[in-house]
């Protein structure tokens, strides 16, 4: 199946060999596909289990080594020269294999990786040496390349996760249907299938929930069974750019919203379970209750006594107790990220809270914003310095929108988010991002919206004043259906002489020989180094231009080249993304556009200041 999915990049077509795929596994082996979807997926668990692949090279290396009887430094060789560890190990694995015509089994292999990865202690690199040898010894034809790919988590063969729930959700539909459905019918039925599974793994992102669900119940009982649960972090709700009030306002005609303040820090998913439990989740769904241990106890203080089990959506800023004021991003950052001792901590936060979506066992996902702000309003109260109600307003006029966002940047505030307050389009829509909450940020006003979250894929070695360490780095965007990373521009602007260095040492981690298989990059503007996509930064610039040299979005815009950054500027590491959430082609391709639309029309002038 992966070989099929592999040979092409017609998603419709993906879809529909993954979807025949999983209605035979359904129909045979029902037991394996839990494990067959997180295979396709390249995981072992759930995302906020935090149960990562991505062995590191020399241990690939090594395990390749051993199995093949090369030396390290022949297969590291080959690696540099075929540019791709599966390739490397699958040049060997043509023969006949060790076991004969042992085969590996889905379950087998699924268990095995998983030993893999929670290997630990004094033994462990042994452990997984030993183990990934005896995979490669029982691989036959390509096995042995997905199995490197998966080791290495970077399996990238077209498998999104998006077109493993669609496809989830077609074989179940396809194989509970009684009869036959005209064309129309049936696109329907796939239709609704695929907008429930996204809904409810939107609500519930549990593969360990879900696929049981869908075996014993099928589609229609899944909103019953797969609920909204505490302790299980939901995707957040995100934002659309926007660049002038004016746009606030066209936008939101004839429908309340309210504005909010934009705080500047770490966005903040706190769960309570009925056991009084709390776990905090961030922007990532990653588990970061360690990094705050002063904000459990700040939040006790604000719960009121009705309340019990809550998800709480909120930014934890930094906070100046003395002058009893909101401090910048740039304060927050310099707190510990591991291992924090409540006793060491020196930078104090402030809860902001601006959304309920659970309380006392019940989802408020559908209700509207007015309904959720009033239950969040009942359930907490507010300590100051600890724990906050985001400052809002409703607001119709330019005038009263533009005081609130001058207020917003004198308290040390992004800007404001802009949200409808009432009706249907004033639920809460998990993952998505959304035209129901708009960002309004003071620095962007007709500038390009928004700033960028790019991943740095190389660096060009520094000369004169920046000789000993790199001058430029590449950095691009992340095109998730093609699954590759999009060269965007070259960057050389914003460093302070100490990022510099803390750059230049903490990317040695990060260099490998080749440019991967899934970088997109033209030959003009290849770095010195190539670097593993895993770090994301934060970026502004003047404005996006169309490039022969840049590949951002080719194809969306023009058919041959692809879009760039003029003036980029580095601002800042967004540790709490990782390289996949970096910004899309898409929204470098709508950037492009608005812009356009912006020049077009004579960049409206009248909410600038
Ligand atoms: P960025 O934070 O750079 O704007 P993002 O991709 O992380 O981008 P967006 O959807 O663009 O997220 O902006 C929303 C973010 O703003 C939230 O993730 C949250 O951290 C923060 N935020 C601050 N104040 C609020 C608020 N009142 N309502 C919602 N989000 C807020």
């Amino acid at each position: 199946m992966f070989e099929r999915v592999e040979e092409t990049t017609k998603r419709l077509l993906i879809t529909d060999i993954l979807t025949h795929f999983f209605r035979r596994v359904i129909d045979k082996a029902p037991q394996d596909l839990l494990h067959c979807v997180y295979l396709c997926i390249n995981r072992l668990a759930p995302q906020y289990d935090g149960l990562e692949l991505g062995i590191g090279e020399s241990l690939l290396i090594k395990a390749i080594a051993q199995a093949t009887g090369r030396t390290n430094a022949k297969v590291k060789s080959d690696v540099a020269r075929l540019g791709d560890m599966g390739l490397v190990a699958k040049s060997r694995s043509n023969q006949k294999t060790m076991m004969g015509s042992r085969q590996l089994k889905v379950s087998y292999v699924f268990t095995a990786l998983k030993q893999i990865a929670t290997a630990s202690g004094t033994k462990s690199t042994t452990t997984k040496v030993d183990k990934i040898k005896s995979l490669l010894a029982t691989c036959q034809n390509n096995e042995a390349k997905y199995l490197m790919r998966s080791l290495e988590g970077k399996l990238r063969i077209g498998l999104a996760e998006q077109t493993v729930l669609i496809a989830l959700a077609h074989a179940f539909a396809l194989n509970s249907l009684t009869k036959r459905l005209s064309e129309e019918t049936l696109a329907e039925v796939l239709k609704d299938a695929t907008a429930t599974v996204k809904t409810v793994y939107s609500e519930l992102p549990s593969h360990n929930v879900l696929i049981p669900a869908l075996l014993e119940g099928g589609i229609q009982n899944l909103h019953a069974t797969c609920k909204l649960t505490a302790g299980i972090p939901v995707k957040p709700m995100l934002a659309h750019p926007t660049k002038a009030i004016s746009e606030v306002l066209d936008r939101f005609e004839g429908q309340l919203f309210t504005c909010e303040y934009k705080y500047d820090g770490e966005r903040a998913q706190i769960h309570r379970l009925d056991n009084g439990q709390i776990t905090i989740f961030s922007r990532n769904s990653e588990n970061m209750t360690a990094k705050y241990p002063d904000l459990a106890e700040k939040l006790l203080r604000a719960v009121n006594p009705q309340t019990k089990s809550f998800i709480l959506d909120c930014e934890a800023v930094a906070w100046d107790k003395s002058q009893q004021k909101i401090l910048p991003f740039q304060i927050l950052s310099t707190r510990k990220r591991k291992d924090v001792k409540e006793e060491d901590i020196k930078v104090a936060v402030c809860i902001f809270a601006f959304d309920l979506l659970y309380l006392n066992g019940r989802s408020l996902l559908r209700e509207s914003l007015v309904q959720r702000r009033a239950k969040l309003l009942d359930a907490f109260q507010t300590v100051d310095g600890d724990f906050q109600f985001a400052k809002a307003v409703v607001a119709t006029e330019v005038e009263t929108i533009q005081t609130f966002l001058d207020e917003s940047i004198r308290d040390n505030c992004e800007g404001l988010m802009v949200k409808t307050l009432d009706g249907e389009e004033a639920t809460y829509e998990p993952s998505k991002r959304s035209r129901n909450w708009l960002k309004v940020k003071k620095d962007y006003i007709m500038g390009i919206g928004d700033s960028l979250d790019l991943v740095v894929v190389g660096a060009y070695l520094g000369r004169g004043k920046r000789t000993g360490v790199y001058g430029g780095y590449l950095l691009a965007c992340y095109n998730p259906d093609s699954e590759q990373y999009e060269t965007i521009c070259k960057i050389g602007t914003g460093f302070s002489e100490a990022d510099l260095e803390s750059h230049y040492s903490e990317f040695k981690d990060l260099i490998i020989s080749q440019p991967r298989s899934y970088y997109s990059f033209g030959d003009s503007a290849k770095p010195d180094v190539w670097f593993n996509a895993k770090v994301v930064w934060e970026v502004k610039a003047a404005d996006l231009s169309i490039s022969p040299v840049y590949k951002a979005g080719i194809g969306k815009v023009d058919n041959n080249r692809g879009i760039s950054l003029r003036f980029p500027r580095f601002i800042r590491i967004r540790d709490d993304k990782s390289a996949e959430d970096a910004t899309s082609s898409d929204q470098v391709a709508e950037m492009y556009q608005s812009q356009k639309l912006n020049t077009a029309n004579g960049a409206a002038s009248d909410d600038d200041d």
